[in-house]
């Protein structure tokens, strides 16, 4: 809650935290200037070009001895991953064909030749292929300061002192953060970038919180102005006041001292949808990966799906970096709200209804098959795999996925390929069928998982994704908390771990109630699990117990969040942040399309489209401009 005289920006955060400080603008790039004084010859800008590289590549080499020592920190091996960036022949050469075919200047060259990789990164449709676009930007901006001759520094051009300030920024660079980090900024506002980009990952390691906006450019005014941005709540109060200010501030999850104990209640495990993302992952308490999406090998690359090969290497990528831990690696899931660019799933009206998962390998069992000799290939030598199976609805289902798991480990005997033949078999409960199944499950699986985002979709017929429904979905909705309970009795009864994998799990106010229903595994994303640790090392199981009761006798969603001293409305297209292109109609709330939509106006130099013609004549018969709460609405992204 905030005072109603507070202006607030919504947006969502992509790396967690809350801080306060100065607002300030800063584009790194503009900082540069693009031409050179004078261009010479090809050759010489060639050579030109060789020694700013070479030079670039030993100052981060400095910069990775320096960071190397601290085993906690993901800066050096960004780092490193930068210097085999500008080692490798693919830029260089472009950059050096770009000279020679253009007659450009180095420092144009290198713009050009690296803006063409990153279309294709973009273009590419895979998310972490997209996240390594701003490395690349990143080694263009330092490239030319150099040979411009101006000095290597991200926030050179940053005229105040950037200390106690909130940087906000286009994207992440990771050399941005690094340095900026090192100079006292306290986080960043951005309008690009997911949690997945290396510069999130470093901010959330120095814990710098990150909120990302819509548009950047709709808060040019506030510049200077002091704000306080709560990442983990998704938003920026803009000159809060003393009353916004302390709760917040209080909420704070406290480090944790990295203990040796993992918490007594629960065990720990990461979510992760790319094996890039354990490196330099703080492991305390925690117990290995409770969730590889798989999914993103599928996405990226060749536009076809990835060979035995190629799959292999990346599983083998995961459990090295997860050794002596476990590893959870769900089987494909494709279909649903996860379309694959080169494989069409026929016509389907209701996409989440059709064919998803294992309904697809009735058709092309192919799919399954390499993927699970490729996963127990990679696991040879590597005792702590887990297979979880997605979208299992009940046991003849379950019957079939198995069959094909033990055609694919009958394929390798036959073979005679080295591979793991001892592992664990895991069924991820996302469908009502799979509950009322589940004991039935669990006397074939030897763990579950509940994916709550597709269960709480399925269980209240409610579309994760449509933003004007979602105050339908929740999982403080005694029912979901019902199902769950009903879950894990069964789980106990059962002797077999049940884990939340879906973002339930990190929702820091419904712990104590999950552990008081018997879940004993929580799977939650990288950047949750020190605070959920945290949390977790609060709780008491007889209060946990006490709560869950209490939220059970609830009826409705209102109540639960009262009993977590939450009061306030579930989720709704007020407070959860509108995607992309969709807006908010200011007279009705809905969120609408902006793209082709007619039904538009300009107030205030701000862009407002609505739903129907009534709304927006309503909106034209206001005289006044939109309030504050309405503005910050229009914000989000
Ligand atoms: C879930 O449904 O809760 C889950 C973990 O899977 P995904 O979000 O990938 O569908
Ligand atoms: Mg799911």
């Amino acid at each position: 809650m905030t005072t109603d005289t507070t202006e607030t920006v919504t947006g969502s955060g992509i790396a967690p935290g809350v801080t306060q400080g100065t607002l300030r603008f800063f584009a790194p790039a503009a900082e540069t200037p693009r031409a050179p004084a004078a261009k010479g010859e090809p050759e010489t800008e060639i050579e030109r070009f060789a020694q700013h590289v070479t030079s670039l590549i030993e100052d981060l080499r400095e910069t990775v001895a320096r960071l190397g020592d601290d085993p906690a920190s993901p800066g050096a091996d960004i780092l490193r991953s930068h210097i085999l960036l500008l080692e490798g022949s693919s830029l260089r050469s472009r950059v050096e064909e770009t000279i020679r075919s253009s007659n450009l200047a180095a420092e144009a060259a290198v713009e050009h030749a690296i803006e063409e990789i990153v279309r294709v990164f973009e273009g590419s449709g895979n998310p972490v292929l997209v996240e390594r676009a701003p490395d690349l930007r990143d080694l263009a901006i330092q490239l030319r300061q150099r040979l411009v001759g101006q000095r290597p520094s991200l926030l050179a051009g940053l005229p105040q002192d950037p200390s106690e300030c909130i940087l906000a920024t286009r994207e992440l660079l990771p050399s941005l953060v690094l340095e900026a980090h090192a100079r006292g900024v306290r986080g960043f506002v951005v309008d690009r970038g997911t949690p997945l980009s290396h510069g999130a990952i470093l901010a959330q390691s120095f814990g710098l919180p990150v909120l990302r906006v819509a548009r950047l450019e709709t808060l040019w005014s506030l510049d200077g102005s002091r704000v306080l941005l709560d990442a983990d709540r998704g938003e920026l109060l803009v000159e809060p006041a003393p009353a916004d200010l302390a709760p917040r501030l209080a909420e704070v999850p406290p480090v944790p001292v990295p203990g040796p104990e993992p918490s007594s209640l629960a065990r720990v495990w990461l979510n992760v949808m790319d094996p890039d993302q354990l490196v330099g992952v703080d492991w305390t308490g925690v117990e290995g990966v409770g969730l590889y999406r798989t999914e993103m090998l599928f996405l990226g690359g060749r536009g076809g799906m990835p060979s035995e090969e190629e799959q292999t290497r990346a599983y083998r990528a995961l459990f090295q970096r997860c050794a002596p831990g476990r590893a959870t690696v769900r089987t494909l899931d494709i279909g649903g709200d996860k379309a694959l660019p080169y494989f069409s799933l026929g016509p389907q009206d209701n996409p989440a209804l059709g064919l998803r998962a294992h309904r697809i390998y009735r058709f092309h069992p192919e799919i399954l098959l390499t993927q699970v000799r490729a996963i127990l290939r990679a696991a040879a030598g590597f005792p702590g795999l887990r297979l979880l199976f997605p979208m299992i609805e009940c046991i003849e289902e379950w019957r079939f996925v198995q069959g094909l798991v033990d055609q694919a480990v009958d394929s390798l005997a036959a073979d005679g390929i080295e591979f793991q033949d001892r592992f664990e078999r895991g069924v991820l409960v996302e469908t009502p069928s799979a509950v009322w199944s589940f004991r039935r499950l669990l006397e074939a699986a030897d763990f579950a998982s509940v994916g709550t985002n597709d269960l709480i979709q399925y269980l209240f017929a409610v579309d994760r994704s449509n933003l004007n429904v979602l105050r339908t979905y929740g999982p403080e909705h005694p029912v979901v908390l019902q199902v769950l309970a009903a879950l894990a009795r069964d789980a106990k009864k059962a002797g077999k771990p049940l884990a939340i994998c879906g973002k339930a799990g990190s929702d820091l106010a419904l712990l104590p109630v999950l552990i008081g229903l018997g879940i004993t595994d929580l799977s939650v994303p990288i950047n949750r699990a020190q605070a959920v640790r945290a949390r977790l090392a609060t709780l008491r199981l007889r209060d946990c117990r006490r709560l869950a009761r209490e939220c059970l006798r609830a009826e409705t969603p209102h109540e639960v969040l009262e009993l977590l001293g939450r009061p306030g409305s579930p989720p709704g297209p007020d407070v959860v942040a509108p995607r992309g292109a969709d807006w908010v109609d200011p007279v009705c709330g809905m969120a609408v399309h902006a793209e082709g939509n007619p039904l538009t106006t300009v107030r205030n130099g701000r862009r407002f489209y609505f739903c129907s013609p009534e709304c927006l004549e309503a909106f034209l018969r206001q005289p006044a401009p939109p309030d504050t709460k309405l503005r910050s609405k229009l914000s989000a992204p």
